[in-house]
């Protein structure tokens, strides 16, 4: 059995951002919806009886994120533990990656997964965790390889990202987890096809979302996140996956709003939309 949390379901900045004042942001300082932390998952498989935990994205938010899960929380047993046992990355956006930094305290150095660019694009965060815990890269496959206890995994090369499909070696469950994708690649296509979870990019709507908070902002398509409207939503429709949820959402996402149409929409297919907390077992 393989174990699932969303730690954080926004995208970069968070719900609310700090600096915006889009209709979402407003609901969310005035509590009519829920405030929502930066993308990130936490892992772990039965024969460990789930007490260690691998992190998908390491976010700014991380140390909050901890404080909300005990299973993430150091045992009574010793003074300093932690049962995080790594970080895989999926890039090396602010946003998935500066959560390594506030891991610095570890005793031992930090197992981190990612594909080669991934790594070399990190060098600034390896330099400043040197002085601290230090890191130790652990590059990714596209073929299968053990993570811990009964759990495999590959990775799934997109540009300028990975996504990441997780097996239970015993029960053969699997879960996808692709937080920014760009385009649906026929290898992509082929492995929503082939998970019975997947957790997909929702970041944004429409392409021009951005653009209406901030002029001459990037189109979502710039930005390697395929919109939900004319882009995702039609194909996670007909996939045979029994849970599909979307994650990564950007805090313009009309989606987040519960009374909206694009909100009953994406209900109204069957996909759930994420938020901080939720559990998935694979
Ligand atoms: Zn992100
Ligand atoms: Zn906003």
């Amino acid at each position: 059995m393989i174990r699932i949390r969303i730690l954080g379901s926004a995208a970069g900045g968070g719900l609310p951002q700090w600096n915006c004042a889009c209709a979402n942001c407003v609901a969310a300082r005035a509590g009519k919806i829920a405030s929502q932390t930066q993308s990130s998952i936490a892992i772990s498989g039965d024969p460990e009886k789930f007490r260690s935990w691998f992190l998908i994205n390491a976010s700014p938010d991380l140390t909050r994120q901890i404080e909300t899960m005990p299973q993430l929380q150091p045992r009574h047993d010793s003074s300093r533990n932690s049962p995080i046992a790594g970080v895989l990355l999926t890039n090396s956006d602010v946003d998935h990656a500066l959560g390594l930094l506030l891991l610095r305290q570890r005793e031992t150095p930090l197992a981190v997964y990612v594909a080669e660019e991934t790594r070399a694009a990190l060098a600034w965060i390896d330099s400043a965790l040197a002085r601290f815990c230090g890191i130790d890269w652990r590059k990714t496959s596209t073929d299968f390889q053990p993570l811990a206890g009964s759990i495999i995994f590959r990775a799934i090369e997109l540009h300028k990202s990975v996504a990441f499909q997780f097996r239970d070696g015993v029960s053969g469950g699997t879960v996808l987890f692709a937080p920014s994708v760009g385009k649906l690649s026929e290898e992509l296509r082929d492995t929503i096809n082939a998970s019975d979870v997947v957790v997909f990019d929702g970041t944004f709507w429409s392409d021009g979302e951005l653009g209406v908070v901030r002029p001459g902002a990037r189109t979502a398509r710039e930005m390697n996140h395929l919109p939900i409207s004319d882009g995702s939503l039609d194909f996670l429709r007909q996939s045979p996956a029994r849970r599909k949820i979307y994650t990564h959402i950007n805090n313009t996402n009309p989606i987040l709003m519960p009374s909206s149409c694009e909100h009953a929409q994406v209900r109204q297919t069957g996909i759930e939309i994420a938020r901080d907390g939720l559990e998935i077992v694979i």
